[in-house]
């Protein structure tokens, strides 16, 4: 099979052809439809998300087909199109575990960074951990619910009940999922973009937003809370200056740039700052779910898989609008 390759951190990924991975106990071996290119895949290339396995397969936001069962595989078939996220197994023993808090697991692996993942034509993952996926969903406009919309999801559910105004500070592939939700729930949604990207601060106005504008931007109404997608720390006291009192936070990415200082009274009236890690299970199944009754509707664009270096550069510089999908066959 063809794969994309991380051969080490800081050079660019390798088209190889590789063996075909064989299922393991309680694994499934599937065949690659598409998979997203998430943020947290350049953390991982550039190196600052430490220690991935080497050589690594990146990828964790699969759609695929499943195409052979391994042992003891007992919720999944042939033929069943599944959904694949970043969290790829965890132990169910650790005190994280037995407290539903799955996402924080001491063993956890996680697919694309300590387990091979979809830049590929083929992959293998463990059966508890696939999403079935809505037939809408069956394609690349898929992948992108699979990390970009599931971490969206769990920080929005870090925000609390009586929230009407949400900023949404980066207007990429998780934001453009999350505000159709948000939206559907009736909140109010100011969209901040980097500085002049026009093209996004129109996109988000055109998805519903009240308001969008440059980050360093105040909005015309003071938030309830507010999620940060861009990973630049710098965000993190500008958005608390927009929040009203008692208002809260959530850092959604993996990486963030360091937070400058800032003066305690901009976080005193009870405001809050808290990031999100990972996902669980049932953070997933709550959130297709819900997507399919929205229903939620992904902007791609599609790159072939020797091109996976492209959809990178592009996300890497700001240029890709919504979500930056590998297909493994565009031509079908
Ligand atoms: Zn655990
Ligand atoms: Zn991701």
């Amino acid at each position: 099979m063809h794969a994309m390759v991380l051969e080490r951190p800081g050079q660019p990924l390798v088209l190889k052809t590789l063996p075909l991975p064989s299922p393991s106990e309680h694994q499934v071996l599937v065949k690659v439809i598409a998979c997203g290119v998430c943020r947290t895949d350049l953390h991982i290339i550039d190196g600052e998300l430490e220690h991935p396995k080497l050589p690594l397969i990146p990828g964790h936001e699969i759609v695929g087909l499943v195409l052979k069962k391994g042992n003891k595989v007992l919720r999944i078939n042939e033929g069943d199109i599944v959904g694949i996220p970043w969290l790829g197994y965890t132990c169910g023993q650790c005190k994280y575990c037995l407290e539903g808090k799955e996402n924080l697991c001491e063993n956890a692996l996680f697919t694309g960074y300590t387990m091979n993942g979809g830049y590929a034509e083929y992959t293998v993952a463990y059966e508890q951990y696939c999403f079935p996926l809505a037939a809408q969903y069956a394609n690349a406009s898929g992948s992108p619910l699979l990390c970009a919309g599931l971490i969206g999801y769990r920080s929005y559910t870090m925000i609390g009940e009586d929230v009407t105004n949400l900023g949404i500070y980066g207007f990429g592939a998780a934001a453009h999922i999350l505000i159709q939700l948000a939206i559907y729930q009736g909140k109010k949604i100011f969209a901040f973009t980097r500085e002049g990207d026009t093209h996004a601060q129109a996109f988000a106005l055109k998805l519903g937003a009240a308001w969008a504008g440059n980050s360093n931007q105040s909005p015309p109404e003071k938030l309830d809370a507010a999620i940060i997608f861009a990973p630049v720390g710098n965000l993190v006291p500008k958005a608390l200056l927009d929040l009203d009192k008692a208002g809260i936070v959530v850092c959604g990415g993996i990486h963030m740039s360091d937070i400058p200082s800032f003066p305690y009274k901009i976080l005193w009236e009870e405001r809050v700052i808290r990031s999100v890690a990972n996902l669980t299970r049932k953070d997933g199944e709550e959130f297709l779910k819900i997507a399919a009754e929205v229903p939620i509707k992904t902007e791609t664009e599609i790159f072939p898989l020797h091109e996976a270096n492209k959809a990178l550069d592009n996300l890497r510089a700001g240029t890709i609008r919504g979500a930056a999908v590998l297909v493994m066959n565009p031509e079908n």
